[in-house]
């Protein structure tokens, strides 16, 4: 049976519906399927259709409200199925010769005129908790759509490791020094194609001023008093969990002892 991964043309993803919950579409949901325009990423079979060819039972959720429905696995399989969707239809031309490009591996295409061919470019952000005794810094950036705080990120540049990006977004956005820069995890960012590198450091000195007006709001919160935080998905949510987690745990040790 094959799975479908189709997106409409409002880029909302179409997901069908049984007892269990949503899930990827097999051929069984979508028996109309027309293959020669799709692409297969893995063993997903991945296509743009228009809202008006996909069955009226299926339901259409963003990627991003996907991932409150779907398993992990098919989350994760709908992220990359999108990057590549995206950046195919964003990477018609060689960018040596003009030539219309084509699929040549399921994430590589090529030019049939010189020959170049091309994967997919990760735009590779970071993203960093930093801890100063048993308070961290949340910040509200003037870009973030809800009113919550969040941490300190930022693009990487060409040139720079990402434990020296980490530092510059910080001065930048903060002006604070910070230290002890430590690597937490990665997650695939398919919004559209790009990659977050998440890290935990240490506050050194400084006040906090919005040097390069990015932020509109920071502070130093305890974990028992936190403000409003983005949801489970994000990996600013994975470090604050993380972290919370250690405060809790530091203090039912000095409770126990
Ligand atoms: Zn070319």
């Amino acid at each position: 049976m094959k799975t479908w991964i189709l997106f409409n043309e409002k880029d909302e993803l179409l997901l069908a519906k049984d007892a269990e919950g949503y899930r990827l579409p097999t051929d069984e949901d979508w028996k109309a399927a027309k293959t020669e325009s799709h692409h297969i990423v893995a063993d997903d079979w991945v296509l743009r259709i228009s809202d008006k060819e996909a069955p009226a039972q299926m339901a259409r959720f963003t990627l991003r409200q996907s991932w409150r429905v779907l398993s992990d696995n098919e989350y994760k399989r709908a992220g990359k199925a999108w990057e590549i969707l995206f950046w195919g239809e964003e990477t018609i031309y060689c960018s040596k010769c003009g030539n219309p490009l084509r699929w040549n591996t399921d994430i590589s295409r090529i030019c049939p005129q010189c020959g170049r061919e091309i994967w997919p470019q990760l735009n590779i952000a970071i993203i960093v908790l930093i801890q100063k005794g048993h308070e961290a810094l949340l910040v509200k950036a003037k870009t973030f759509r809800r009113n919550f705080f969040g941490l300190v990120a930022g693009f990487v540049e060409t040139g720079e490791s990402l434990e020296e990006c980490v530092a510059r977004e910080v001065k930048e956005e903060t002006t604070l020094e910070i230290n002890n820069i430590r690597y937490f995890a990665s997650q695939p960012w398919p919004y559209p194609l790009g990659l977050m590198v998440g890290f935990n450091a240490d506050y050194v000195s400084g006040n906090i001023s919005f040097a390069d007006g990015e932020l509109k709001e920071a502070s130093f919160f305890r974990a028992d008093n936190l403000p409003e935080i983005p949801e489970g998905l994000s990996m600013a949510r994975m470090l604050i969990d993380d972290w919370v987690a250690r405060e809790k745990q530091e203090s039912d040790d000095s409770i126990k002892a």
